[in-house]
């Protein structure tokens, strides 16, 4: 690691102290932490976005495409009788 850094291409001219680990950079090479915004990382530091802070994602689709109505279709023919015993003894 250089004694000096060289911000002579940077727009801004200073040196910060990454939160994470304590190394100089320019400052225009930290930035806000996604989980912890007052923490400024370099960008080896920086930790992924927390999945649990994520929006939730849309509910499933559960009613079916084509659904079949409750009431017998017209012209249909009616059920075969019902042939079975009466249950119960
Ligand atoms: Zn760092």
């Amino acid at each position: 690691m250089p004694l000096y850094l060289d911000t002579s291409d940077r727009p801004v001219v200073a040196i910060a102290l990454c939160d994470r680990c304590h190394m100089k950079f320019s400052i225009c090479d930290l930035f806000p932490d996604p989980n912890y915004p007052g923490l400024m990382c370099c960008k080896k530091d920086l930790d992924e976005y927390d999945p649990y802070r994520l929006a939730p994602p849309p509910a499933d689709r559960i009613g079916l495409q084509f659904a079949r109505p409750d009431a017998p279709l017209t012209g249909a023919e009616p059920s075969p009788p019902n042939n079975f015993p009466p249950s119960g003894d």
